[in-house]
């Protein structure tokens, strides 16, 4: 197991971990319950961590967590009705085309 990144709370580690799992890479909250220490050890230890199971898929669980939290912004014309199309949709809501590739 490695160590990968540590969450603010609770949930959004739990989430990460579900997203990171359910991506193909086997993910652990450690520490989950650690903030009912709170005030006994420094607050940036008592955050709930990720770690992966596989050493080796470290780095495919960094980029896999940085597009998660990073969901890609997108902004492009429909080729069928030229409606313009915002945010991470890959379908044109108003005629149902694919984007362009
Ligand atoms: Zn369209």
């Amino acid at each position: 197991m490695k160590r990968l990144t540590s969450a603010p709370n609770l949930a959004l580690a739990t989430l990460w971990a579900d997203m990171l799992t359910h991506g193909g890479v086997p993910t652990r909250v450690q520490r989950a319950y650690a903030s009912s220490i709170v005030g006994e050890v420094p607050f940036d230890q008592s955050l709930p961590e990720l770690w992966v199971v596989n050493d080796e898929e470290l780095e495919p669980a960094r980029k896999l967590l940085h597009e998660l939290r990073h969901p890609p912004h997108r902004h492009w014309a429909c080729p069928a009705c030229h409606e313009v199309i915002k945010g991470p949709f890959e379908q044109c809501w108003n005629c149902g085309a694919a984007m362009p590739v």
